[in-house]
């Protein structure tokens, strides 16, 4: 079939006689001969006379016709004169009754006879024309007395034969026009032809037309080779290099094509002999006749490999987490989309649970050990945790340290994502191994379930790290998400709105709480502990509006306002002879706002208080945050000659050897150790160390939460520094905590 599209040019027509030979041709086959030529020459006038009679007749042959009638008058239309057309004409039909054979008459005719083709004259008006011109010269030979009667017969003979020889060459400038014509249509559409098939060439893809009637092939482009080097199967090209697995896809799309669909089906070829799989996309165009039935199926067909390969990695790309090679964000949210819509779909009341986690102490480790470091251990972590899920379970990694577990299909939401917390929080028991150095993580996990916590993917999102963010706050290994615990509750909101205007409604108010040191006996410090006093709420604790605060931004006038007014009372109990050390607690968000110790500096100076004074408590948490930044801050307030404590110690995820660097004064216990050491030993174990070790460092220790006489005991015997607690003292306002040093059993002050 391929070899048809070649060359389609007809042969050209073999002529026994060549364009100059054909004039004799006529003179001889015409039998015209001197005899003939010089009797028309004798009776030429006597032939002419008549002429404007037969103009008329011609003139009304041609308006009779509705086809001939229309050239003349476009012809009038373009400007052209009927009487100078009439006249042209008659000439010409004259011409020939001049006798004339030579070559040069007959150029002429055939000229004539290719300008009327050229202007669509068709042949049979021409040949009309003439016999209307032979009935008007037989009527003038006719009973002529100017022609004798012998020559009658033979000059009615003689017209005869120089009609048909005008007639045929007439007819041969229309047969040569015509072949001209074709010729140059030829040429053209080889011209195309030529373009096509060279673009064609140069297309990557395979162009192919099928006749779907008979089965057969009606084009198949010359690239065919390049994309599969075989004779090509009916009716599907190539199919039988596509692998059995999706033969079927392809001929189902064919079948689609059949009923007039245009498809497009992508589908794995294997050449024979070639190791290689290729990735083929075939796209069928039906193409319907008159009465609809599709007949023709044009057809495209590229490799589609490198696309295809590039659309997967793309996709890899856009889907997994190049680091651990787990899932990410963008597939972790369709998968919970997915299960959500399957779940709310199951009639068995499938639950979805959601887990957030993020590690300890990685950031520490990033810090301290290095990027390459923190990359290997997020590696080694994933593998862990992979470990421990099933197949159908979804494992991603969000970004950081932070990873997503999705649970689908869970019959008890709760119960399941409880069970696969704990095998996560076990998989951090042992150690991770880098460089031989052995590193311990932990984890925070908040968890949401479908659809007790929410109902779409971004409210369990975001509520699942609501939860994530109270398990590292409240040290728990593992939340489920609490609408009485989240900032973004409505209650929540606006207690956030109504903490804008607290500051300026002066709703703030400190509590002091002392600080007894066991050596000396007596009082050496007191924290200041925030209240709000709100009217409608009454006394609102700090634990309900300090992390809102935080949140909001808000915490940085409140931090300011806290110092000033600790400071203010400080100096006020300095005069009144308690020389007292305060304490201030700090967020993050305080201790790490640039202005600090400027604000610091002019707030002691205008107050006229000494730096000495002033403690400032913050977690291991803040410090660890960015603790090179923490680092630079903690010299300079010591350099102030103002005293840092870690508070909380022990919930955050510091080591003493790790803070030894830094300027500390004192470590804070805190008070989930203290309050049951008495009765726990192993919080007795943690707290003794930890002030062995603090001791060792050169740290003050302060314990805090200490409820009875026989904890404060025990801390006497551990050797511990200071106690605060209920069973000093709770906080009180200013006037409670006056008549209290007044009353008490210690030395106020010193
Ligand atoms: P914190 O710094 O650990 O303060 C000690 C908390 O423990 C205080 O709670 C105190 O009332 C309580 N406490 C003291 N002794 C005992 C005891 O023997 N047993 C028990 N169970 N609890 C005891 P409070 O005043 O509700 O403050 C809670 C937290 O709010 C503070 O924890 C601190 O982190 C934060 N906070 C308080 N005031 C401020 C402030 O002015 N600024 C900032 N940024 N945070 C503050
Ligand atoms: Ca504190
Ligand atoms: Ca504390």
């Amino acid at each position: 079939m391929t070899k048809k599209t070649g060359n389609t040019r007809p042969q050209p027509v073999l002529r026994y006689y060549d364009k100059r030979g054909i004039n004799e041709a006529f003179n001889q086959f015409l039998g015209i001969d001197d005899a003939d030529r010089r009797l028309l020459q004798r009776h030429h006038n006597t032939l002419l006379e008549g002429g404007e009679e037969f103009a008329e007749i011609f003139y009304s042959y041609l308006q009779a016709y509705p086809a001939t009638a229309e050239i003349l008058r476009r012809h009038q239309e373009r400007g052209g004169e009927i009487a100078s057309l009439v006249r042209t004409q008659l000439q010409h039909l004259w011409n020939f009754l001049s006798g004339h054979t030579d070559d040069k008459s007959a150029e002429r005719l055939a000229q004539v006879g290719g300008v009327h083709q050229h202007f669509g004259i068709e042949p049979v008006w021409v040949m009309g024309a003439y016999l209307l011109y032979w009935d008007h010269l037989h009527a003038r030979l006719q009973n002529n007395p100017l022609i004798p009667p012998a020559d009658i017969p033979k000059l009615e003979d003689a017209i005869t034969k120089f009609l048909f020889r005008d007639m045929g060459l007439m007819l041969e400038g229309y047969w040569e026009a015509s072949l001209q014509a074709v010729e140059a249509e030829h040429r053209k559409v080889e011209e195309l032809q030529q373009q096509v098939t060279s673009l064609l060439a140069n297309l990557p893809q395979v162009l192919w037309s099928v006749d779907v009637i008979n089965n057969r092939p009606l084009y198949v482009s010359p690239t065919t080779r390049k994309i599969c080097d075989m004779t090509i199967e009916m009716p599907i090209p190539c199919l039988g290099w596509t692998v059995p697995e999706d033969r079927e896809t392809v001929q189902r799309a064919w079948q689609q094509a059949l009923l007039g669909e245009q498809v497009e089906v992508e589908s794995r070829v294997q050449a024979p002999g070639e190791y290689a799989m290729r990735w083929f996309r075939r796209v069928f165009q039906p193409y319907r006749d008159a009465s609809g039935r599709v007949v023709r199926i044009d057809g495209l067909m590229e490799d589609a490999t490198e696309a295809k390969l590039t659309i997967e990695r793309l996709h890899m790309l856009a889907t997994t987490d190049s680091l651990t090679g787990l899932h990410n964000r963008t597939l972790f949210h369709d998968r919970l989309d997915q299960a959500i819509a399957s779940a709310r779909r199951s009639m068995s009341h499938r639950n979805v649970a959601l887990l957030l986690m993020d590690l300890d102490h990685f950031k520490e480790i990033n810090d301290t050990l290095g990027h390459p470091a923190g990359d290997a251990v997020l590696r080694l972590a994933a593998e862990r945790l992979k470990s421990v899920l099933r197949d159908s379970d979804t494992l991603a990694r969000l970004g950081g340290d932070e990873f997503a577990i999705l649970l689908p299909e869970a019959r008890d939401g709760r119960k399941t994502a409880e069970v696969v917390a704990k095998n996560i929080l076990a998989c951090f028991v042992k150690p991770f191994m880098h460089a031989e150095q052995e590193l311990y993580l932990g984890a925070g996990i908040g968890i949401a379930v479908f659809p007790e916590h929410g109902e779409d993917v971004d409210t369990l999102m975001s509520r699942a790290d609501v939860a994530m963010y109270g398990a590292k706050h409240r040290d728990t290994p593992y939340v489920f998400y609490d609408a009485a615990s989240d900032p973004h509750t409505p209650e929540r909101l606006q207690l956030s709105a109504e903490l804008r205007h607290a500051l300026e409604q002066q709703e703030f108010e400190l509590y002091y709480q002392p600080q007894i040191d066991l050596h000396q006996k007596r009082v050496v410090g007191i924290e200041a502990l925030i209240r709000w006093r709100h009217p409608q709420r009454g006394m609102v604790v700090p634990d309900q509006f300090i992390p809102i605060a935080e949140r909001t931004g808000l915490i940085n006038p409140i931090t300011d306002w806290v110092v000033a007014e600790a400071l203010r009372q400080c100096r006020v109990w300095h005069a009144a002879g308690y020389p007292l050390r305060v304490s201030v607690n700090m967020t993050a968000r305080s201790f790490q706002q640039p202005d600090l110790l400027d604000k610091l500096q002019a707030q002691i100076r205008s107050l006229g208080a000494s730096p000495e004074c002033l403690e400032i408590e913050i977690t291991e948490n803040v410090l660890m945050a960015d603790i090179e930044n923490a680092a630079k801050i903690l010299e300079r307030l010591h350099r102030m000659g103002i005293t840092i404590s870690i508070d909380d110690y022990g919930t955050g995820y510091s080591s003493l050897a790790y803070l030894k660097k830094l300027p500390l004064h004192t470590i804070k216990i805190d008070k989930s150790f203290v309050l049951d050491m008495a009765n726990d030993d192993n919080d007795a174990v943690i707290v003794r160390s930890t002030v062995d070790l603090a001791h060792n460092l050169g740290y003050r220790v302060v314990a805090e939460g200490v409820e009875d006489q026989a904890t404060l005991d025990l801390l006497v015997v551990l050797g511990c520094d200071s106690i605060q607690g209920y069973f000093i003292s709770r906080p009180m306002s200013v006037a409670q905590i006056d008549r209290w040093f007044a009353d008490c059993p210690w030395a106020v002050g010193g």
